[in-house]
């Protein structure tokens, strides 16, 4: 009966969210073991400066590669490790394992991390990168803290408090993911960024729309006029480039210079290599 197939209806949706929570269940038990178990790996992807063609530093991109999963991309775990919390110890490791790469490489080249908002928040976010710094030697000057604008929605005056601590230490804070959030201009006035990461959307069609180069070009203009620097994201085509250079970016990153990879070669952690663009990877459907 009708009846009949609602209550089955009814009785496979309960079902349905059984088996989601308890995915999510077990993603957070494994995510919990995972440290203990070195499963965690940073990726590096490298900023190019647009004039010059070097490279600048590398940003620390989490990968968790599981025994069963395989490698986990950041976006299917961080959000889970940020609702339970796990992001502050998760982000501690971060912080500590970055810096330590960092220390190996060529001392011109910079090094940035994610920050997202529960470790913003964190009353011991500050010391473990003091400690950090100390354990590992860096110069705070080569240090870039990535956070987006949702970190200024919520307890804004705690953590501008925060930025300023950190920026007083002489490490540079980035705003990350430009452009997708909410009142992005209110958000540019309450702290001087150091520098504003584009997003990859608007740059992905630069060369294509021209109304996302009308956007990028306002971006860089205020950027400027606030002294910030800029960083175009996800930057994957030659066209691409050519565009920003006539606007006046000063940094590129994406997958036509380099996808986020484990660092292993000596030559990887020279600066004074310029950055060819690597033709190879750009046709490739976005394996990241
Ligand atoms: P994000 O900080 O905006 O990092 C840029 C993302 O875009 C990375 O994805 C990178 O691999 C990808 N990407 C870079 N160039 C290109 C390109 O040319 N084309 C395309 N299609 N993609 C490109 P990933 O590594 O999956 O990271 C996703 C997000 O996860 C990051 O976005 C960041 O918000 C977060 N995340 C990554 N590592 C950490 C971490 O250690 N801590 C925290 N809190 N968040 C992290
Ligand atoms: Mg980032
Ligand atoms: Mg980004
Ligand atoms: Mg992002």
């Amino acid at each position: 009966s009708a009846k009949g197939s609602g209550r089955n209806r009814v009785a496979c949706f309960e079902k349905g969210m059984d088996v989601a929570a308890e995915a999510r269940r077990n993603l957070e038990l494994d995510l919990r073991t995972s440290l203990g178990r070195d499963e965690m790996r940073l990726h590096y992807q490298p900023l190019v400066d647009l004039k010059t063609q070097s490279k600048i530093g590398y940003e620390a991109l989490l990968r968790w590669e599981h025994p069963a999963r395989g490698v986990v991309m950041p976006d299917d775990f961080i959000g889970v490790a940020e609702e339970t919390g796990m992001i502050v110890q998760l982000g501690e490791w971060v912080i500590r394992k970055a810096l330590d790469d960092a220390a190996n490489w060529d001392e011109k080249l910079t090094v940035a991390i994610n920050l997202s908002p529960t470790q913003m928040r964190s009353a011991s976010l500050v010391s473990t990168i003091v400690n950090a710094l100390a354990h590992s030697g860096v110069d705070p000057g080569r240090l870039e803290l990535e956070i987006t604008e949702s970190i200024l929605m919520h307890d804004s005056e705690t953590n501008i408090r925060t930025l300023h601590t950190l920026r007083d230490l002489g490490i540079r804070i980035s705003l990350d993911d430009f452009g997708t959030g909410y009142s992005s201009l209110n958000y540019l006035r309450s702290f001087p960024f150091d520098k504003i990461k584009i997003d990859r959307c608007f740059v992905s069609e630069i060369d294509t729309r021209e109304d996302c180069r009308a956007i990028i070009r306002s971006v860089i203009n205020l950027a400027q006029n606030l002294g910030m620097t800029t960083t175009a994201e996800g930057v994957e085509r030659q066209d691409q480039v050519e565009e920003l250079r006539v606007e006046g970016c000063d940094q590129v990153q994406g997958f036509l210079y380099g996808k986020a990879e484990a660092l292993q070669e000596a030559t990887d952690l020279r600066s004074d290599d310029k950055m060819v663009p690597n033709v190879e990877t750009i046709y490739l459907p976005a394996a990241e």
